[in-house]
């Protein structure tokens, strides 16, 4: 994994925007890499969060973002990100100009420069959230962009909403997230999202524990963070090694887009399957997690059991990306 370097922090010192917005230390702010939320930060945007579970909950919707517009452009495909962030404005009272069908049919394949769309649609928007196969490429946006612009992927780089979303599952099913055991399983060379995640629990007491195949390890470079933080971080082969134990089993897909040699996709693609079998080991209150989509590593017959917390997950997803808009637009 590449490592995005020397990023402005959120919240440095931010103006008001001058139409009576209120500043919450994110107002403005672009959204490019987990590294950017300290606990303070994501305390923040958990309660905020959970208001927004209680508002949607009790009313469905709101007019927080009434009047400001969102625009979603994204050159990789999505269901659940592109989908919350739509349902996230739209529950804020907002509105979306949605370029998430594929960028062929929009300008971008006729040659057009990433800055220069940015530069377009931010005359339209007051928001952007960006999808793109590049490692750096939200922060290439955000550099054109005068509006904030969230990082939805950035190729095998960072997935922060995604990162943020998990992180406040794991709060919601578990009660907390320090002391736990974090178990990661499957692609972790090329998996942005366990890529955000791992470097979020970085600020908590956590013990982790790396499950893939030789070929999918943690890239040495995240591995060398964890290391120099002196994180508790243990690495195997096997799902059998850590499922007694676990408190989350954050399971996740091959990521076949990212191979260059189809061969060795097929080598490691069925590397692992969570089954009923296998979840009668774990603990009673072990929380099965997966970013999704799913190509077969969780059996679906697993999909009754209590822990599987995968399409809580989905649902959490929409009510962390409606406090992040509702932050970085500046209203409280
Ligand atoms: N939806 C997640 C992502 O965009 C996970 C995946 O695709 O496997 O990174």
């Amino acid at each position: 994994m590449e490592m995005i370097k020397d990023l402005p922090k959120l919240f440095d010192h931010v103006e008001a925007p001058g139409n009576g917005a209120y500043n919450n230390g994110f107002a403005g702010q672009d959204v490019i890499s987990v590294d950017q939320f300290d606990r303070t930060r994501l305390s923040y945007i958990f309660h905020r969060s959970r208001e927004m579970i209680e508002m949607v909950e009790q009313r469905g919707a709101c007019d927080l973002l009434k009047g400001r517009v969102l625009a979603c452009l994204f050159y990789e495909p999505s269901t659940r990100t592109s989908a919350s962030f739509i349902a996230a404005m739209e529950r804020l009272g907002g509105s979306v100009i949605p370029i998430t069908q594929g960028v062929q049919f929009s300008s971008v394949s006729k040659g057009e420069s990433l800055p220069d769309t940015i530069r377009t649609l931010e005359q339209y928007a007051d928001v952007i959230v960006l999808r793109h196969p590049e490692v750096g490429a939200a922060q290439i946006a955000a550099d054109a962009a005068s509006v904030p612009v969230i990082n939805a992927g950035d190729g095998t780089g960072e997935h922060p909403t995604q990162g943020l979303l998990d992180l406040f599952t794991i709060r919601q099913e578990l009660g907390t997230i320090d002391k736990l055991k974090v178990a990661m399983v499957g692609d972790l060379r090329y998996g942005r999202t366990v890529h955000s995640l791992t470097r979020l629990l970085m600020q908590y007491d956590v013990s982790y524990r790396f499950v893939s195949p030789e070929l999918l390890r943690l890239p040495m470079a995240l591995m060398n963070v964890l290391i120099d933080r002196k994180m508790k971080v243990r690495e195997t082969h096997d799902v059998a090694d850590v499922i007694e134990n676990a408190d989350v089993l954050y399971v996740t897909r091959v990521q076949k887009e990212r191979f260059s040699d189809p061969a060795q996709y097929e080598e490691v693609k069925d590397c692992y399957k969570i089954t009923p079998e296998i979840m009668q080991r774990a603990k009673p209150t072990m929380a099965l997690m997966h970013p999704l989509p799913r190509v077969g590593e969780i059996d679906t017959a697993v999909d009754s059991d209590p822990r599987a917390a995968y399409f809580r997950q989905v649902k959490n997803g929409m009510y962390v990306r409606m406090a992040l808009l509702a932050a970085v637009l500046g209203r409280a």
